[in-house]
């Protein structure tokens, strides 16, 4: 685990009793990040370019069956498995402990993404276009990736970046709240909560000592920055 640089430890909680499986965070990660589109063919090809997807599942034996979902991204891991096989440095870890993703860098070996347990990074296959007037959506904080490169969530790290310039500005530190990924901010059942996890006090940090708390593929020693809660209980936070 590297030596703590940094006043922030980004990280989120996602309430599995919550999610209703409606995929909002899907669409808005979509919009947010200009994230390619694929057609019918090219999903059936298994070239989708979502960064957050949402997993289903069911708990129970028929008839008493419960459908269950799970949404997946980047688990922003601190002992990252795609960090150390990139070639170029492409991925790296930053001082707030983000799994970042250098596109210029990238070279496209796509190691990253065979080693990451969550498959959770999409490759770009093709050039993605937006025809005009679509071009108009593309947000002009990100770069909109070309072929050959390899892509994934950044927790909207631009969104974390403006956050910290207007703190740093102001003389004080980003609050509680005050920055959220696209996909938590569009969570109509308020699933998903982001936030410092160096703040003890903070409420992702609170969650995250929940004793319904659990992680993806924890027996891995990967120490994701992603929490889950699991069913069956609500916290109130
Ligand atoms: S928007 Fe919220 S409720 Fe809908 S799928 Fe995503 S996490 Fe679940």
């Amino acid at each position: 685990m590297e030596k703590m640089t940094s006043p922030y430890k980004w990280g989120m909680v996602i309430d599995l009793d919550r999610c209703t499986g409606c995929g909002a965070c899907v669409v808005a990660c979509q919009a947010e990040n200009n994230v390619g589109l694929c057609d019918k063919k090219e999903i059936s090809e298994g070239r989708n370019m979502h960064w957050l997807r949402i997993e289903r599942y069911w708990v129970g034996e028929y008839p008493d069956v419960r459908v269950r979902f799970l949404p997946v991204m980047c688990q922003h891991c601190h002992d990252a498995p795609c960090e150390p096989v990139c070639p170029v440095y492409a991925s790296y870890h930053n001082p707030d402990g983000l799994n970042g993703q250098v596109y210029n860098r990238c070279v496209g070996t796509r190691y990253c993404g065979n080693n990451c347990p969550y498959a959770v990074r999409v490759f770009n296959f093709y050039q993605h276009e937006w025809p005009k007037p679509l071009d108009n959506q593309l947000s002009p904080d990100i770069t909109v990736r070309s072929r050959g490169v390899m892509e994934k969530c950044s927790f909207c790290i631009q969104r974390i970046r403006r956050a910290k310039e207007e703190a740093k500005g102001e003389g004080r530190q980003v609050r509680d709240g005050e920055v959220q990924p696209a996909c938590a901010q569009t969570c109509p059942a308020e699933a998903m909560v982001f936030g410092n996890l160096a703040d003890p006090r903070s409420r992702v940090a609170r969650l995250s000592r929940s004793p319904r708390r659990f992680q993806l593929l924890e027996h891995l020693g990967t120490h994701p920055s992603v929490f889950y809660l699991k069913g069956g209980g609500r916290e109130h936070v």
